[in-house]
């Protein structure tokens, strides 16, 4: 194999790190495979807070670097993809004789506000709890609060955006495909890849990226075959989904007792998401759940701010992820570094390897950025920076219009219910209309299989979106999964079983 036939870049891991380091390697012009051993953000990267976000709570731990960078990017990131990505207020309420007094709130919001380029999201407010709709769900002891911005992101698709994106750019993207072993042969790696069919394959590369989040140690020693590698402390954090407690569409941040935070934020039209929680985990990253403590610490803080108290019973949904943090010996695992570390090995004559430990959805596009200045220094430098003022599929709108996107949506599909276009923007932006493939009435979006998902978008995210299982496209692709029954289930699963096969032949 020579080194023009080989890819320049082989990626190992299909999360927001890895598909954002291929989406930006491919659009400076590099040969780039990329393989995914599950479906696309079915690690980490669909288990988040879902905030695009400074992180207010780190400038309590002096990480100035990383909530600049990351505030920075709140602006660019929405204008990248202004159908999965908005602003979002908080409000922050405030306890007489709490653990952080006002003035050091308000001090940290000052800092929030001006750290990081802030230009069209408003500025830190006041607000009068006893007037305020946002007073309304809470306790009447709460009568102040602070009010601040930062935004929301659809993490998976976010996801599934930057892998799309990659092909489209020339990228190789190989989902349900693990890589098993690479090894150096000279300048090159030779990598061999499984796929869900147990095929395999081998593929040759000048450098390989590891992105494999929590698996990151496991492919070094695994796939590597290191002795002794520890890298990253795997830090559990849960989140529960109960009806909506709420109709104001802010967030809001509650402090808890114990010094840390949790959020309760409007979720997908008629729900409350509420997370998350900070502890040591050291099983399979795959097999990640809550606890019942979680549950009961997650119900606890949130009902020492509602009016009306969150229940286990109230729960319909949860979902458990694994901070892969960068291990840098703090003792608490809400105080480990959330920024990331990037490091690669190139031995004189033998081909590189990029590694990538830790990392926020938030700043995905700059640890890109990043990656692609050590790539270069490795394999000689191809193309600029690029993704900023970039747009991902569907994004290619004003931020702020998702409304006019959606009323010209429904003026072309006056059949459909108002809350379906507004779900098919936020998941497809300027792509909706194609989505929808010139229905022209509801029997035009085919089978019904429960919610708002009908045949003509399952259709979509096989053909387009890499989905084949009834998880990909309820828990991922969408979060249908909160409105579809087990019978609805059922009937998708029984759908997908021939569909799958006869779309990918043609
Ligand atoms: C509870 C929680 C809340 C969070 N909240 C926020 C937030 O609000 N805002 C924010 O910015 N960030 C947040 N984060 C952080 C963010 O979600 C993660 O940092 C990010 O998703 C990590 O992405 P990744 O690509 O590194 O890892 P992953 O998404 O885990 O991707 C790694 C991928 O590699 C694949 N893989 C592993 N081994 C192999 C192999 N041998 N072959 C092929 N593929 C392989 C895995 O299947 C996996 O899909 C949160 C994280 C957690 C856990």
């Amino acid at each position: 194999m020579s080194n023009e036939e080989a890819h320049d870049l082989f990626v190992i891991g299909g999360g927001i790190n890895g598909c954002g380091i291929a989406r930006d390697a491919a659009g400076r012009g590099y040969r780039v495979a990329l393989a995914e051993m599950n479906d696309f953000a079915s690690g980490t990267s669909s288990a988040a807070t879902k905030l695009i976000h400074g992180g207010l709570r780190y400038l309590e731990h002096y990480e100035f670097r990383l909530v600049r960078e990351a505030l920075m990017e709140r602006e660019v990131l929405w204008s990248m993809a202004p159908h999965i990505i908005w602003p979002l207020r908080f409000v922050l309420p405030l306890q007489k004789g709490g653990l952080r007094p006002a003035w050091l709130v308000r001090l940290g919001l000052f800092l929030y506000d001006h750290l990081g380029g802030r230009k069209l999201l408003p500025p830190t407010s006041n607000v009068d709890l006893k007037r305020d709709p946002a007073g309304k769900p809470l306790k009447p002891m709460f009568t102040r609060a602070f009010e601040y911005s930062d935004g929301w992101v659809d993490d998976a698709r976010l996801v599934v955006l930057n892998a799309r994106d990659a092909a489209s750019r020339g990228a190789l993207i190989l989902n349900r495909t693990q890589v098993v072993s690479a090894r150096r042969e000279g300048s090159l790696w030779r990598i061999e890849t499984r796929d869900v069919d147990g095929q395999r394959a081998v593929h040759w590369s000048r450098m390989l990226v590891n992105a494999a989040g929590p698996w990151v140690d496991n492919v070094i020693a695994g796939v590597l075959g290191r002795n002794n590698v520890h890298n990253v402390r795997l830090v559990q954090g849960s989140h529960i989904v109960v009806k909506r407690k709420f109709t104001d569409p802010r967030a809001y941040f509650f402090q808890n007792p114990d010094g840390r935070i949790i959020f309760a934020i409007p979720y997908e039209q008629d729900f409350t998401l509420i997370g998350t929680t900070d502890r040591d985990y050291t099983g399979d990253p795959r097999k990640v759940e809550i606890s019942g403590d979680e549950i009961a610490y997650l119900c606890d803080a949130a009902s020492e701010y509602f009016a009306e108290p969150v229940k286990p019973e109230d729960i319909v949904w949860t979902y458990s992820g694994v901070r892969p943090l960068f291990d840098d010996g703090a003792s608490k695992a809400q105080e480990a570094t959330r920024d990331y570390v990037l490091k690669v090995e190139a031995e004189e004559g033998q081909a590189p390897i990029l590694n990538v430990f830790g990392g926020k959805l938030t700043t995905y596009r700059r640890l890109a950025e990043s990656a692609l200045e050590k790539i270069g220094e490795a394999i000689g430098v191809r193309g600029r920076p690029w993704t900023a003022g970039s747009h991902l599929p569907g994004g290619d709108f004003a931020a702020g219009g998702q409304e006019s996107l959606v009323a010209s949506l429904r003026a072309r599909h006056p059949f459909l219910d108002p809350r379906h276009a507004e779900r098919l923007i936020r998941c497809y932006g300027s792509d909706a209309t194609a989505l929808l493939s010139g229905a022209t009435d509801v029997a035009g979006l085919g089978r019904h299989f429960g919610g708002t998902l009908y045949e003509v978008e399952v259709r979509w995210l096989i053909e387009r979106e890499w989905a084949l299982t009834a998880a990909d496209i309820l828990w991922r692709r969408t979060k249908q999964g909160l409105y579809l029954t087990s019978e609805d289930v059922a009937k998708l699963e029984d759908y997908l079983e021939g569909a799958v096969d006869r779309l990918k032949a043609g």
